[in-house]
């Protein structure tokens, strides 16, 4: 069969996740979901946006769009539950199967078994879903006749949906990443080390439409430039999840040897992590120049038990120095759940450099697990720390990656 697909038109359907949920609101949604498919789609080309029947319509303008790459962007934006590239058809059956049959010849050649599915929300269409699924199935089977159906364990799903704007054939219906628009939510300021967990709580909470920026302690020079740079290359793997992530970046050594000096050691862990959140809330408190972001939460990546300061008891002392809410999206999670996302979102290579973190200088051998905050309070009451912390955030530097 001499056959040529060139003039098929192709478009990817985004097909909204939650947000076809939404009621009054989801214009605002889907404002949000739009700017951030822009901004992923940045580098690749123009294309049409038309928001119908819960999708988005994304038409490429020109030939040499690659929308095999944009489909890979795509599936990191979220507020998508289902991303398909397809061809678009007009609504006459006949037509359908003429211009359609060759534009599935390259992947139905390869396989041995099909099934069709038909959708029909355009109920004027005269014929209905069983009666498309049956003709096109027969359709197929004319054009391929080395194909045999299965209904249950198919190579291939041809998928037929008939809409308000036309018809639309496809092959490739991938998932989104789901959740609601970065962005929808409001932002908060993450407390980013160089480990697996905070860059997976990151993308939890961003998934529920936060947008995020971080704060990373380090504490040069008992920390290299190196431990650094790789959480800087932590923030660039996760932008295309986040959008965009200002790095906050603030030199702790000075606490952390104020705090050696002055506390008992098994406090000390848990005395820095109060010394971050307060840091932390200094930084959510100030209206920052170039930000209109007020943050309304922070983001860490505590798992409950994981290590000594991790305890209920040791929880509780952090959660008592931050001002505002503390999302721990990995609570409830065990270190292999968490390392199963960080290999999904590409941060777990990243986080597997050996680099020191500021935590792992000074670190008390014998961590204090079941701590009360009263003497917490009493050990910091015999130090001034807060100057230390305001110095620091005075100096710390900023990254953009966007
Ligand atoms: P992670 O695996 O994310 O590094 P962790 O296993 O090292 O965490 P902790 O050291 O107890 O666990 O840190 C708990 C949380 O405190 C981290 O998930 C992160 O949110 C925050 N945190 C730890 N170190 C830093 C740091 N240097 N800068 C910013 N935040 C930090
Ligand atoms: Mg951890």
């Amino acid at each position: 069969m001499e056959i040529s697909n060139t003039s098929i038109n192709e478009i990817i359907m985004a097909k909204y996740g939650e947000i076809a949920l939404k009621g009054q609101n989801k214009r605002t949604f889907e404002d949000i979901l739009v700017r951030n498919v822009k901004k992923a789609f940045t580098g690749l080309g123009k294309f049409k946006y038309e928001r119908m029947q819960s999708t988005l319509y994304i038409t490429p303008e020109s030939q040499e769009t690659d929308l095999e790459q944009a489909i890979v962007c795509l599936s990191r934006v979220f507020g998508l539950g289902a991303i398909q590239k397809c061809a678009v058809l007009p609504k006459d059956f006949d037509r359908i199967v003429e211009q359609g049959m060759p534009y599935l010849e390259s992947t139905l050649k390869h396989a041995k078994t099909f099934k069709v599915e038909a959708k029909r929300s355009d109920k004027t269409f005269p014929m209905n879903t069983p009666v498309i699924q049956r003709e096109l199935g027969g359709a197929v089977l004319e054009a391929y006749p080395h194909l045999q159906v299965d209904v249950h364990n198919p190579d291939v799903v041809v998928l037929l949906e008939i809409r308000d704007k036309g018809a639309y054939l496809n092959l490739q219906r991938l998932p989104g990443a789901g959740g609601i628009p970065v962005g929808s939510s409001g932002a908060g300021l993450l407390l980013l080390s160089g480990g697996h967990d905070s860059p997976v709580a990151a993308y939890m909470i961003a998934k529920r439409g936060v947008r995020i920026d971080a704060v990373h302690f380090h504490s040069p020079p008992y920390t290299s430039e190196r431990a650094l740079m790789k959480v800087e290359s932590l923030c660039r793997q996760l932008k295309d999840y986040l959008v965009n992530i200002r790095l906050h970046i603030v030199e702790f050594a000075e606490v952390q040897e104020a705090i050696r000096n002055n506390c008992p050691e098994e406090y000390s862990t848990l005395i820095l992590r109060r010394c971050m959140v307060k840091a932390a809330n200094i930084l959510c408190s100030k209206k920052l120049e170039t930000g209109n972001n007020i943050y309304k939460a922070l983001i860490t990546g505590e798992s409950l038990g994981q290590v000594a300061s991790q305890t209920l008891s040791a929880i509780g002392c952090t959660d008592n120095a931050a001002e505002l809410p503390v999302l721990r999206p990995l609570i409830g999670m065990d270190k292999t759940e968490i390392v199963s996302i960080a290999r999904k979102i590409g941060t777990f290579d990243i986080s597997s450099e050996p680099y020191e973190d500021c935590c792992t200088v000074f670190t008390p051998k014998h961590p204090k697990t079941n701590p009360k905050l009263q003497d917490v309070e009493l050990i910091e009451s015999r130090f001034d720390y807060e100057g230390l912390i305001l110095k620091s955030i005075e100096n710390m530097k900023i990254s953009d990656f966007a």
